[in-house]
C-alpha cells in the first residue's frame, strides 16, 4: 500500500522530499553523518568492530567523524548536492546512545540550513526520553529497528541491553527493550514525527511473528515498515552464523511484506544503507566524500 492517501498535504509534502520514505522521491540525496560510534544494547546480527548502522548494512568500514568534521562534510556535500533534502545521523551505533555528538550535529545543520529535514535512526531504547530534545531540534523522520515484540523472541536477537547503568541480560533484556521501543515509538508519533519501523527477518527467529508485530507497530502509531533481510555473514556475530540462520530468501521477504501489509505502508525500495551513505539511494557516492582511514572499535 502507498502512503500517500494516508496522509494530510504537510505531512505528505514531508514524505515525498525523502527518498527512504517515498520511492517516488529517488530524484533527492540523503546524507549520513557517523559521529555515532557507541551502542547501548547488543544484537547478534551486529559486530561493532565494523561499521553497523541501525539502516543494518554492517561489514564495511568507514571513518568516525567528530562534530566539527561532520559539520565540515554536511558543507561539502551541499555545495556539490543541490538535490540534498534529508541529512541523517544512523551510527555506525546507536546515534541515541551517542546523544551529545547527535544533537549537536543537527542543531548545527539545522542553524546553516533550516530547510533540510533531519532524520535519525535508533534502536528506541533510549528515545522516550529524548523525544522533546528531537522535536526542539526540528527532527521529523525518525527510524526505530524493532525486530519483535516478544520477549522470548529477543532474548534469541540481543544478548544484552544497558539500561540505566545496568547491563541486562536474556528474557529481561528483551522486556525492558521492548517496552521502551514501543513507549518511544508512541511518544515520538504522539509528538508529530514520521516513524519508520525497521525489522531485520530472521528465518527460524521472527519470521511466524510479522504480523503480530505489524499490528502492534501499527497500534503504537508507525507509519511505514521497513522489512529488510538478515545479512547472514559469520563475522557479523557470533550467534548468527551463516549455517544456523540462513537470509532470507525474496520471497520470504515478500510473504512478509505481504502480511504485514494489511497493517501497515510497506517500504520495499530500501538499500540498506551504510552509516556514512551519500547521495542517491540508487547512488551512494559515500566514497567520493570519505579519506581513506579506517577505523575499528575494538
Ligand atoms: Fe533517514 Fe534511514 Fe533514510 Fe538515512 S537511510 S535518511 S536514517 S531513513
Ligand atoms: Fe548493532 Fe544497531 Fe544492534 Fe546496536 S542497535 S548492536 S549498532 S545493529
Amino acid at each position: 500500500a502507498s502512503v500517500g492517501h494516508l496522509l494530510n498535504a504537510t505531512v505528505k509534502t514531508k514524505i515525498e522530499t525523502h527518498p527512504c520514505y517515498s520511492k517516488q522521491a529517488h530524484q533527492y540525496a540523503r546524507l549520513h553523518l557517523p559521529v555515532a560510534p557507541a551502542c547501548n544494547i547488543q544484537c547478534n546480527y551486529c559486530n561493532r568492530k565494523f561499521d553497523c548502522s541501525n539502516e543494518s548494512r554492517p561489514g564495511v568500514v568507514s571513518k568516525l567523524l567528530d562534530v566539527p568534521q561532520a559539520i565540515k562534510r554536511f558543507t561539502s556535500v551541499k555545495s556539490k548536492l543541490a538535490n540534498l533534502s534529508v541529512v541523517g545521523i544512523a551510527g555506525p551505533g546507536d546515534a541515541l546512545a551517542n546523544p551529545d555528538a547527535t544533537f549537536q550535529t543537527l542543531k548545527e545543520i539545522k542553524r546553516i540550513s533550516p530547510e533540510t529535514q533531519l532524520c535519525i535512526s535508533t534502536n528506541g531504547l533510549a528515545l522516550e526520553e529524548h523525544v522533546d530534545t528531537l522535536k526542539n531540534l526540528g527532527v521529523e523522520h525518525l527510524t526505530i529497528t524493532i525486530n519483535c515484540i516478544d520477549p522470548e523472541i529477543g532474548a534469541q536477537i540481543y544478548p544484552w541491553v544497558f539500561y540505566h547503568h545496568k547491563r541486562l541480560r536474556g528474557i529481561q533484556a528483551s522486556e525492558v527493550l521492548i517496552s521502551r521501543q514501543l513507549a518511544g515509538l508512541k511518544a515520538a508519533s504522539k509528538a508529530g514525527m514520521l516513524v519508520k519501523i525497521n525489522t531485520v527477518l530472521m528465518p527460524g527467529i521472527n519470521d511466524e511473528h510479522i504480523e503480530t508485530l505489524a499490528k502492534s507497530l501499527k497500534a503504537n502509531g508507525a507509519l511505514l515498515h521497513n522489512i529488510m533481510p538478515l545479512i547472514a555473514e559469520k563475522e557479523h556475530g557470533t550467534f548468527f552464523g551463516i549455517n544456523e540462520h540462513p537470509a532470507p530468501t525474496d520471497n520470504d521477504i515478500q510473504q512478509a511484506q505481504s502480511v504485514s501489509s494489511v497493517h501497515m505502508a510497506q517500504m520495499t525500495h530500501c538499500k540498506q544503507c551504510r552509516a556514512d551513505a551519500v547521495g542517491l539511494l540508487d547512488d551512494d557516492q559515500s566514497k567520493l566524500f570519505q579519506q581513506p582511514d579506517r577505523y575499528r572499535i575494538a
